[in-house]
């Protein structure tokens, strides 16, 4: 699949990456119908959210389709349509 990926301050390409799997119990894998880009997007690609390293898929705005979840998850179900926000920071 392809996905957006920070290589670096200025730096982004979309690239070919693994399609994600469920790897904890609280993971959930929504397929997106609509995203935008966010404030903290800017920050990233200014260098200023070092959590951020190069090799990070970037997006993390936007709405979908819940396509898998793990056990721990039990507000939402398959097929829900949810949004995405940074609501609480990374
Ligand atoms: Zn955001």
């Amino acid at each position: 699949m392809k996905a957006l990926v920070y290589h670096g301050p200025q730096k982004i390409s979309l690239d070919d990456c693994p399609v994600p799997t469920i790897t904890e119990n609280t993971d959930a894998i929504i397929k997106i119908i609509k995203t935008t880009i966010c404030g903290t997007d800017l920050h990233i690609l200014k260098r200023d959210v070092p959590s951020f390293t190069p090799g990070r898929i970037l997006g993390h705005e936007g709405i979908g389709i819940v396509e898998k979840i793990g056990p721990g998850i039990t507000e939402i179900k398959l097929e829900d349509r949810v949004l995405i926000s940074c609501i609480g920071g990374f």
